[in-house]
């Protein structure tokens, strides 16, 4: 078994040991071959865990916390792995507890419109299970078909239809989770308004920092009789920009607004045929849902305050094949970019909606002060910025001013009231930007809650918070020392 600085101090051979008699001999990895898969999510980090391993229930996670803590190793949860800020990324090694096993819905109650599922559940599995009972679980992140519900609760993730519906921690109602001393414990309940603290609010988007959640009581909403999809068509992206926030002033809260930029356009279309125009500067994808006739009086809404701010065409699809097609598009642009540049950096900020003309006109002079190439999908209707830095990382010093380019992409968003992360969390990635968000005395608060929960570097260690023993700071150069010339996000 390979160990690094901070790796077992007893002897390596009776933790494996021990972790099969707990959890079966085929639950448990440790050849260098099989670590490397585990090394790395889809962001730029790399780092080996000492051992991986693969539970299939609360009492086999517990028994691996408790390993653990007798061999005094850091505990690092992993869903899927598609998180885009490092936070699966096993930075000081230690056990790296897959959830992927545990992937069983375990209840759908559509009367009162609750699922209960274990963590290692897809959500778009979830999703297909729910629509035969007319029902829907709102968060939608574009990795959906990948992603699993635990990630999706440890990021707080959003998607394009938590526009109108909020984001995850507006959908869940209980978690059972186990804490770093292996103790199983269940925050919030059934019912909306569980008694006591609120444990469960502060428990997602803790990022695997407090705990690992085992099982997930979620709230569900109900599918809306009718659906429109708009898609208007601009010449720049800042006049679509301008058009976000005159719908909502409208007062019209469409399900989804999400806007892709000329650049991503020209990439996605000629692989998947979504029906976006190859000329346009921007295009809205906007969703609108709700009793028939509520659709047509607010698409009437949606497609003037288009039109009025600069829209040169406004389509719209009503049947559900027409309505995939347009998403198609949307849903695959990630994909899609990976296909055209040898490598892009995926970033994510947030800023008020009313600034989105203002920041976007920013980072698109940012990127052409730079050289790079940037494309950008996004939840406009949220102000949440998704610029995609294409580059080549074999050409010497590229990555290095791709993070960069990065740093001053968040600055830009902090410096117009947003903040440097919308939807894919802190993890590795940003922890060196909270200070530019949170006072010292802010940033002790959350250090306090985590303490409370167990050591700071038993849980996923060195991830959303700054500093930390033995932590490195997370700025670009020390990333690329790190790293080396020539890695790749
Ligand atoms: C193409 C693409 C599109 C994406 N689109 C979106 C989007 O629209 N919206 C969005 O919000 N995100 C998006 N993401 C980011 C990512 O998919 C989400 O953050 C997702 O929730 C991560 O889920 P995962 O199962 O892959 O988790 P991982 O990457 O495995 O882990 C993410 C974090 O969750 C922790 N974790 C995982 N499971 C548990 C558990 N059971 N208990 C406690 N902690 C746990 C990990 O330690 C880590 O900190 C996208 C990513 C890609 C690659």
């Amino acid at each position: 078994m390979p160990t690094n600085d901070t790796g077992p101090t007893n002897d390596p051979g009776s933790l494996i040991r021990e972790l099969q008699e707990a959890l079966g001999a085929s639950n448990v990895l440790h050849e260098p071959e099989d670590l490397v898969v585990y090394e790395y999510d889809a962001t730029i980090e790399r780092s080996l865990p000492d051992v991986v391993v693969f539970p299939a229930t609360a009492e086999d996670v517990a028994a691996a916390v408790r390993l653990a803590v007798k061999y005094d190793l850091p505990v690092v949860p992993r869903g899927s792995g598609t998180g885009l800020s490092g936070g699966a990324v096993p930075i000081k090694g230690g056990i790296l507890i897959v959830m992927t096993r545990m992937n069983r819905i375990l209840e759908i109650d559509a009367d009162n419109r609750v699922a209960v599922v274990q963590p290692g559940v897809i959500n778009l599995h979830l999703q297909n299970a729910l629509a035969e009972y007319g029902l829907l679980y709102a968060p939608d992140p574009s990795s959906q078909r990948v992603c699993t519900i635990g990630g999706n609760i440890a990021n707080n993730s959003g998607g394009p239809h938590t526009l109108a519906h909020g984001s995850t921690v507006n959908h869940i109602l209980g978690l059972e989770v186990v804490l770093p001393d292996g103790r199983i414990v269940r925050l919030g309940g059934r019912v909306p308004d569980a008694p006591g603290v609120d444990l469960r609010g502060l428990f997602v988007g803790s990022e695997g920092t407090l705990g690992i959640v085992t099982e997930a009581t979620l709230r569900l909403v109900r599918q809306a009789p009718a659906t429109r999809t708009l898609l208007a068509i601009f010449d720049s992206v800042a006049a679509a920009s301008e058009a976000v926030s005159t719908v909502i002033r409208r007062g019209v809260i469409p399900v989804a607004m999400e806007m892709l930029d000329q650049e991503i356009i020209r990439i996605v279309e000629p692989r998947i045929h979504a029906g976006y125009p190859l000329d346009a500067g921007a295009v809205l994808l906007i969703e609108v849902e709700g009793v028939p006739d509520g659709v047509a009086a607010d698409s009437a809404v949606v497609e003037q305050a288009c039109r009025d701010t600069g829209a040169r065409e406004v389509r719209s699809a009503d049947e559900a094949e027409e309505r995939e097609r347009l998403w198609e598009g949307r849903k695959a642009a990630i994909g899609a970019i990976g296909g055209a540049a040898p490598a892009f950096y995926l970033l994510d900020g947030v800023v008020p909606r009313t600034k989105l003309p203002e920041v976007m006109t920013q980072v698109l002079e940012l990127c052409r002060e730079y050289g790079f190439a940037c494309g950008n999908v996004f939840h406009a209707g949220d102000g949440n910025l998704h610029p995609n830095i294409m580059f080549d990382p074999t050409i010497p010093g590229a990555t290095e001013r791709v993070l960069e380019l990065g740093g001053a992409i968040m600055r830009a968003c902090v410096d117009a009231g947003g903040s440097v992360t919308g939807e894919h969390g802190i993890g590795l990635e940003k922890r060196s930007y909270m200070e530019w968000v949170f006072s010292e005395a802010d940033l002790d608060a959350q250090r306090s809650v985590r303490e409370a929960f167990g050591p700071a570097d038993r849980f996923n260690p060195c991830k959303v918070l700054p500093g930390g023993h033995g932590c490195a700071s997370g700025h670009a150069s020390e990333v690329m020392q790190h790293l080396g010339a020539g890695s790749y996000v």
